[in-house]
């Protein structure tokens, strides 16, 4: 069992730079042992899904932390399929990891938004959390959280990357593909993502 696990969930459509650098952070300030790369199947607060498939998702998260041997992917939210529910994550993690430290990672712009998050009161008991900023986002507490759930913030700097800027570049045409780790891009054009 790791002494200390971080949980790291996004859509990752595409996984980039700035995926990484959070990682990285986390990993490094916090000392983690390892890291779960969690892809959601579909996430609940986004109006519309994911453009890349769940097994491709995948693939392009294995693509973007290669060669980083504490960061894992994790199929669990693709193979439960439905909304990936960070409660039902969270719980089972902790049902496997008891005795672990369990550390959710997360961007400056999640953090505002998590007094939304699914029986939010119960999460923040079952796992810490670690933020870093982004542009445009305060690292702030919610007010509805404040003294509730236990928070670091990472001392790195901000990566203005985004999965919605990289999509509309590729749609546009634009394949520069600033902000990809190279296997992901690699990846990307074999498999012509994102081009309409
Ligand atoms: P989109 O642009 O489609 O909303 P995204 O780039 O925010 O996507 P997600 O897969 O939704 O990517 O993000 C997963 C997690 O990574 C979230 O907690 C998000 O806040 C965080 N994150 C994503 N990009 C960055 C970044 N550049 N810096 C810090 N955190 C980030």
């Amino acid at each position: 069992m790791p002494a200390s696990l971080g949980i790291f969930g996004g859509t990752f459509d595409p996984p980039h730079l700035g995926h990484v650098a959070l990682a990285t952070a986390a990993w490094r300030q916090l000392g983690l042992e390892q890291i779960r790369v969690i892809p959601a199947a579909s996430a609940p607060l986004r109006l519309t899904g994911p453009s890349a498939t769940p097994a491709q998702r995948v693939a392009m998260c294995r693509c973007a932390f290669v060669g980083l041997p504490w960061a894992v992917v994790d199929e669990r939210e693709v193979k439960r399929a439905g909304v990936s529910w960070s409660i039902e994550t969270a719980r089972e993690l902790a049902a496997e990891y008891p005795a672990s430290r369990r550390v959710w990672i997360l961007g400056a712009d999640q953090l505002e938004r998590l007094p939304q998050w699914r029986e939010v009161e119960e999460l923040v008991q079952l796992v810490e959390f670690a933020v870093l900023a982004r542009e445009g986002n305060k690292v702030e507490v919610p007010v509805e959280l404040r003294g509730l759930m236990r928070l670091t913030v990472l001392q790195a700097p901000a990566v203005p990357v985004a999965a919605t800027a990289i999509r509309a570049a590729l749609q546009r045409g634009d394949f520069t593909q600033n902000g990809l780790p190279s296997e992901v891009a690699r990846y990307i054009d074999e498999h012509q993502l994102y081009r309409s």
